[in-house]
């Protein structure tokens, strides 16, 4: 019985390692990649999207500004000329002011070409960005379709490992599985091993002593001393 377990115990072997090469395939692991890259560049692109909005936002504002800077401006020059000043210290203090506001209104000038200049960087880098990803969602789609067919491919070669498993375990008695079942888990998953002609053992590949051999082609329970696996003899 233990040569059925441990046929069984190849088919499981065979069906991790499937899985494991789905995981490192090379499309696999690229198909990761890239979908982690296209989700980095829409967060950058959404980043610039906001500050391009809150640019705006700002931007529009200094129409506004500007045109009450310019308003009091000429009041201030209005007042100058219309006759209203009535001494040197008034004049003075309406220059001073008309002096003030037209720094400010400049200050206002360059920053909004700053800021302009800042707008047309950054809508500049999100085209950048927005290309770059239309060129991975192509990457993306070509390889999740490689991906798709390996998998595919995968799912019928593991159906037809399920299959032969079922028809094994059909053929062992309920206990024999049980045991099987409660120490499947040591030895990396193959906890029966099988000695050949050599006395080689097929889990370690270590050469077990004579007696060993012995009482395991009489039928005894034994296990390997250097690795711990459950023995069989091959037939
Ligand atoms: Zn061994």
């Amino acid at each position: 019985m233990l040569k059925q377990l441990y046929q069984l115990q190849l088919i499981e072997t065979k069906e991790r390692h499937e899985l494991e090469k789905q995981q490192k395939s090379n499309e696999f692991q690229q198909l990761r990649k890239v979908k982690a890259d296209f989700t980095h560049q829409k967060d950058s692109y959404l980043q610039l999207e906001q500050e391009i909005a809150a640019l705006d936002e700002q931007l529009a504002s200094f129409p506004a500004q500007m045109a009450e800077l310019e308003e009091k401006i000429s009041a201030e020059n209005a007042a100058i000329y219309d006759g209203s000043v009535v001494n040197a210290k008034e004049l003075a203090a309406r220059e001073a002011q008309i002096a003030a506001l037209t720094e400010k209104l400049h200050e206002l000038q360059s920053l909004e070409s700053l800021y302009v200049g800042e707008r047309e960087q950054k809508k500049g880098a999100a085209g950048e960005i927005k290309k770059q990803m239309a060129h991975d969602y192509q990457e993306f789609n070509s390889l999740k379709v490689q991906v798709q067919q390996m998998q595919a491919e995968a799912k019928e070669r593991l159906e037809e490992m399920e299959q032969q498993k079922k028809e094994l375990e059909a053929a062992i008695p309920a206990d024999e599985l049980a045991w099987y079942e409660s120490v499947k888990n040591k030895c990396g998953g193959t906890p029966v091993a099988m000695l050949n002609a050599d006395h080689v053992c097929s889990g370690c590949h270590t050469i077990v002593p004579p007696i060993t051999f012995k009482r395991t082609s009489m039928g005894q329970q034994t296990i390997c001393e250097n690795c711990g696996r459950t023995l069989f003899v091959e037939e």
